[in-house]
């Protein structure tokens, strides 16, 4: 089976310094994988190089056997790579609906997700229509930010810190949702502070120290020691 999403020895820099070194990292087409790790990781940072937004300064992105390394953001999107930032960033000025239908400008042709679709998925969306997006709760801010990339109607779904700043039964009724995308047929990447999480909702995880991958497998395989070690390093 080919790769959806092949990362092969990813750098990135901020200037002179390098906040990732030689990341590899393979997304099978409708796999969900968890990136895991503390504050300052690169989490972020790897995030922003796949879509375009971090410089990558050595290393390569290839989606579904095309390479997009260093591509424009716009042109990334288009692709297929929808990315859920960090703190939402909805439109302030813009109803939720608008601020989900702004996500459909990147699409290319037809596919699973319409408007409709995004309501069925957090029916509040539908309630809410006509509200400013930031009059919104925490968590339904976090459900508008998902439903607009899905109206690009991506392969790959980046999601960046879901959990944050939001209490448990947000968290699980968001991440609820996710069987429901996978079965879309998009694949996904969390990005995670929350470890439970991330091992509840991924097939494979991945975590993150210092800019490096430091421990990967399948969450029924990793112990706890091992993850804790990989975290937060072996003192
Ligand atoms: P967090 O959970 O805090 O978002 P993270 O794992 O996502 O952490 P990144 O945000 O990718 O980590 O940061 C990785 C490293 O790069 C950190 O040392 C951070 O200080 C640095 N960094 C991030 N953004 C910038 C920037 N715009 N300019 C300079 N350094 C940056």
């Amino acid at each position: 089976m080919s790769a959806l999403l092949q990362i092969a020895g990813l750098t990135a820099h901020y200037g002179d310094f390098q906040a990732l070194f030689g990341v590899d990292l393979t997304l099978q087409d409708g796999e969900t994988l968890a990136v895991i790790g503390a504050n300052g990781a690169g989490k972020t940072t790897l995030m922003r190089a796949i879509t375009g937004i971090a410089k990558v300064t050595a290393g390569t992105v290839t989606l579904a056997g095309e390479d997009i390394t260093r591509l424009p953001a716009p042109e990334i999107l288009t692709r297929g790579i929808a990315m859920v930032p960090e703190g939402r960033r909805l439109f302030p000025s813009l109803t939720v609906e608008e601020n989900l239908l702004i996500g459909a400008h990147a699409r290319k042709g037809n596919g699973h997700w319409t408007l409709e679709k995004v309501q069925a998925l957090f029916p509040i969306l539908k309630e809410r229509r006509h509200n400013p997006g930031t009059a919104l709760s925490g968590g339904q801010q976090q459900m508008v930010a998902i439903g607009r990339a899905l109206m690009s109607n991506p392969r790959v779904l980046l999601c960046d810190e879901l959990s944050l700043g939001l209490v448990p039964v947000v968290i699980k009724e968001i991440y609820a949702a996710f069987p429901r995308i996978k079965a879309s047929g998009t694949s996904i990447i969390v990005v995670e502070q929350d470890i439970g999480q991330a091992l509840r909702v991924a097939d494979h995880v991945h975590c993150m120290m210092e800019g490096r991958i430091t421990l990967s497998g399948r969450p029924a395989e990793l112990s706890r020691s091992a993850i804790h070690d990989a975290y937060f390093g072996v003192s």
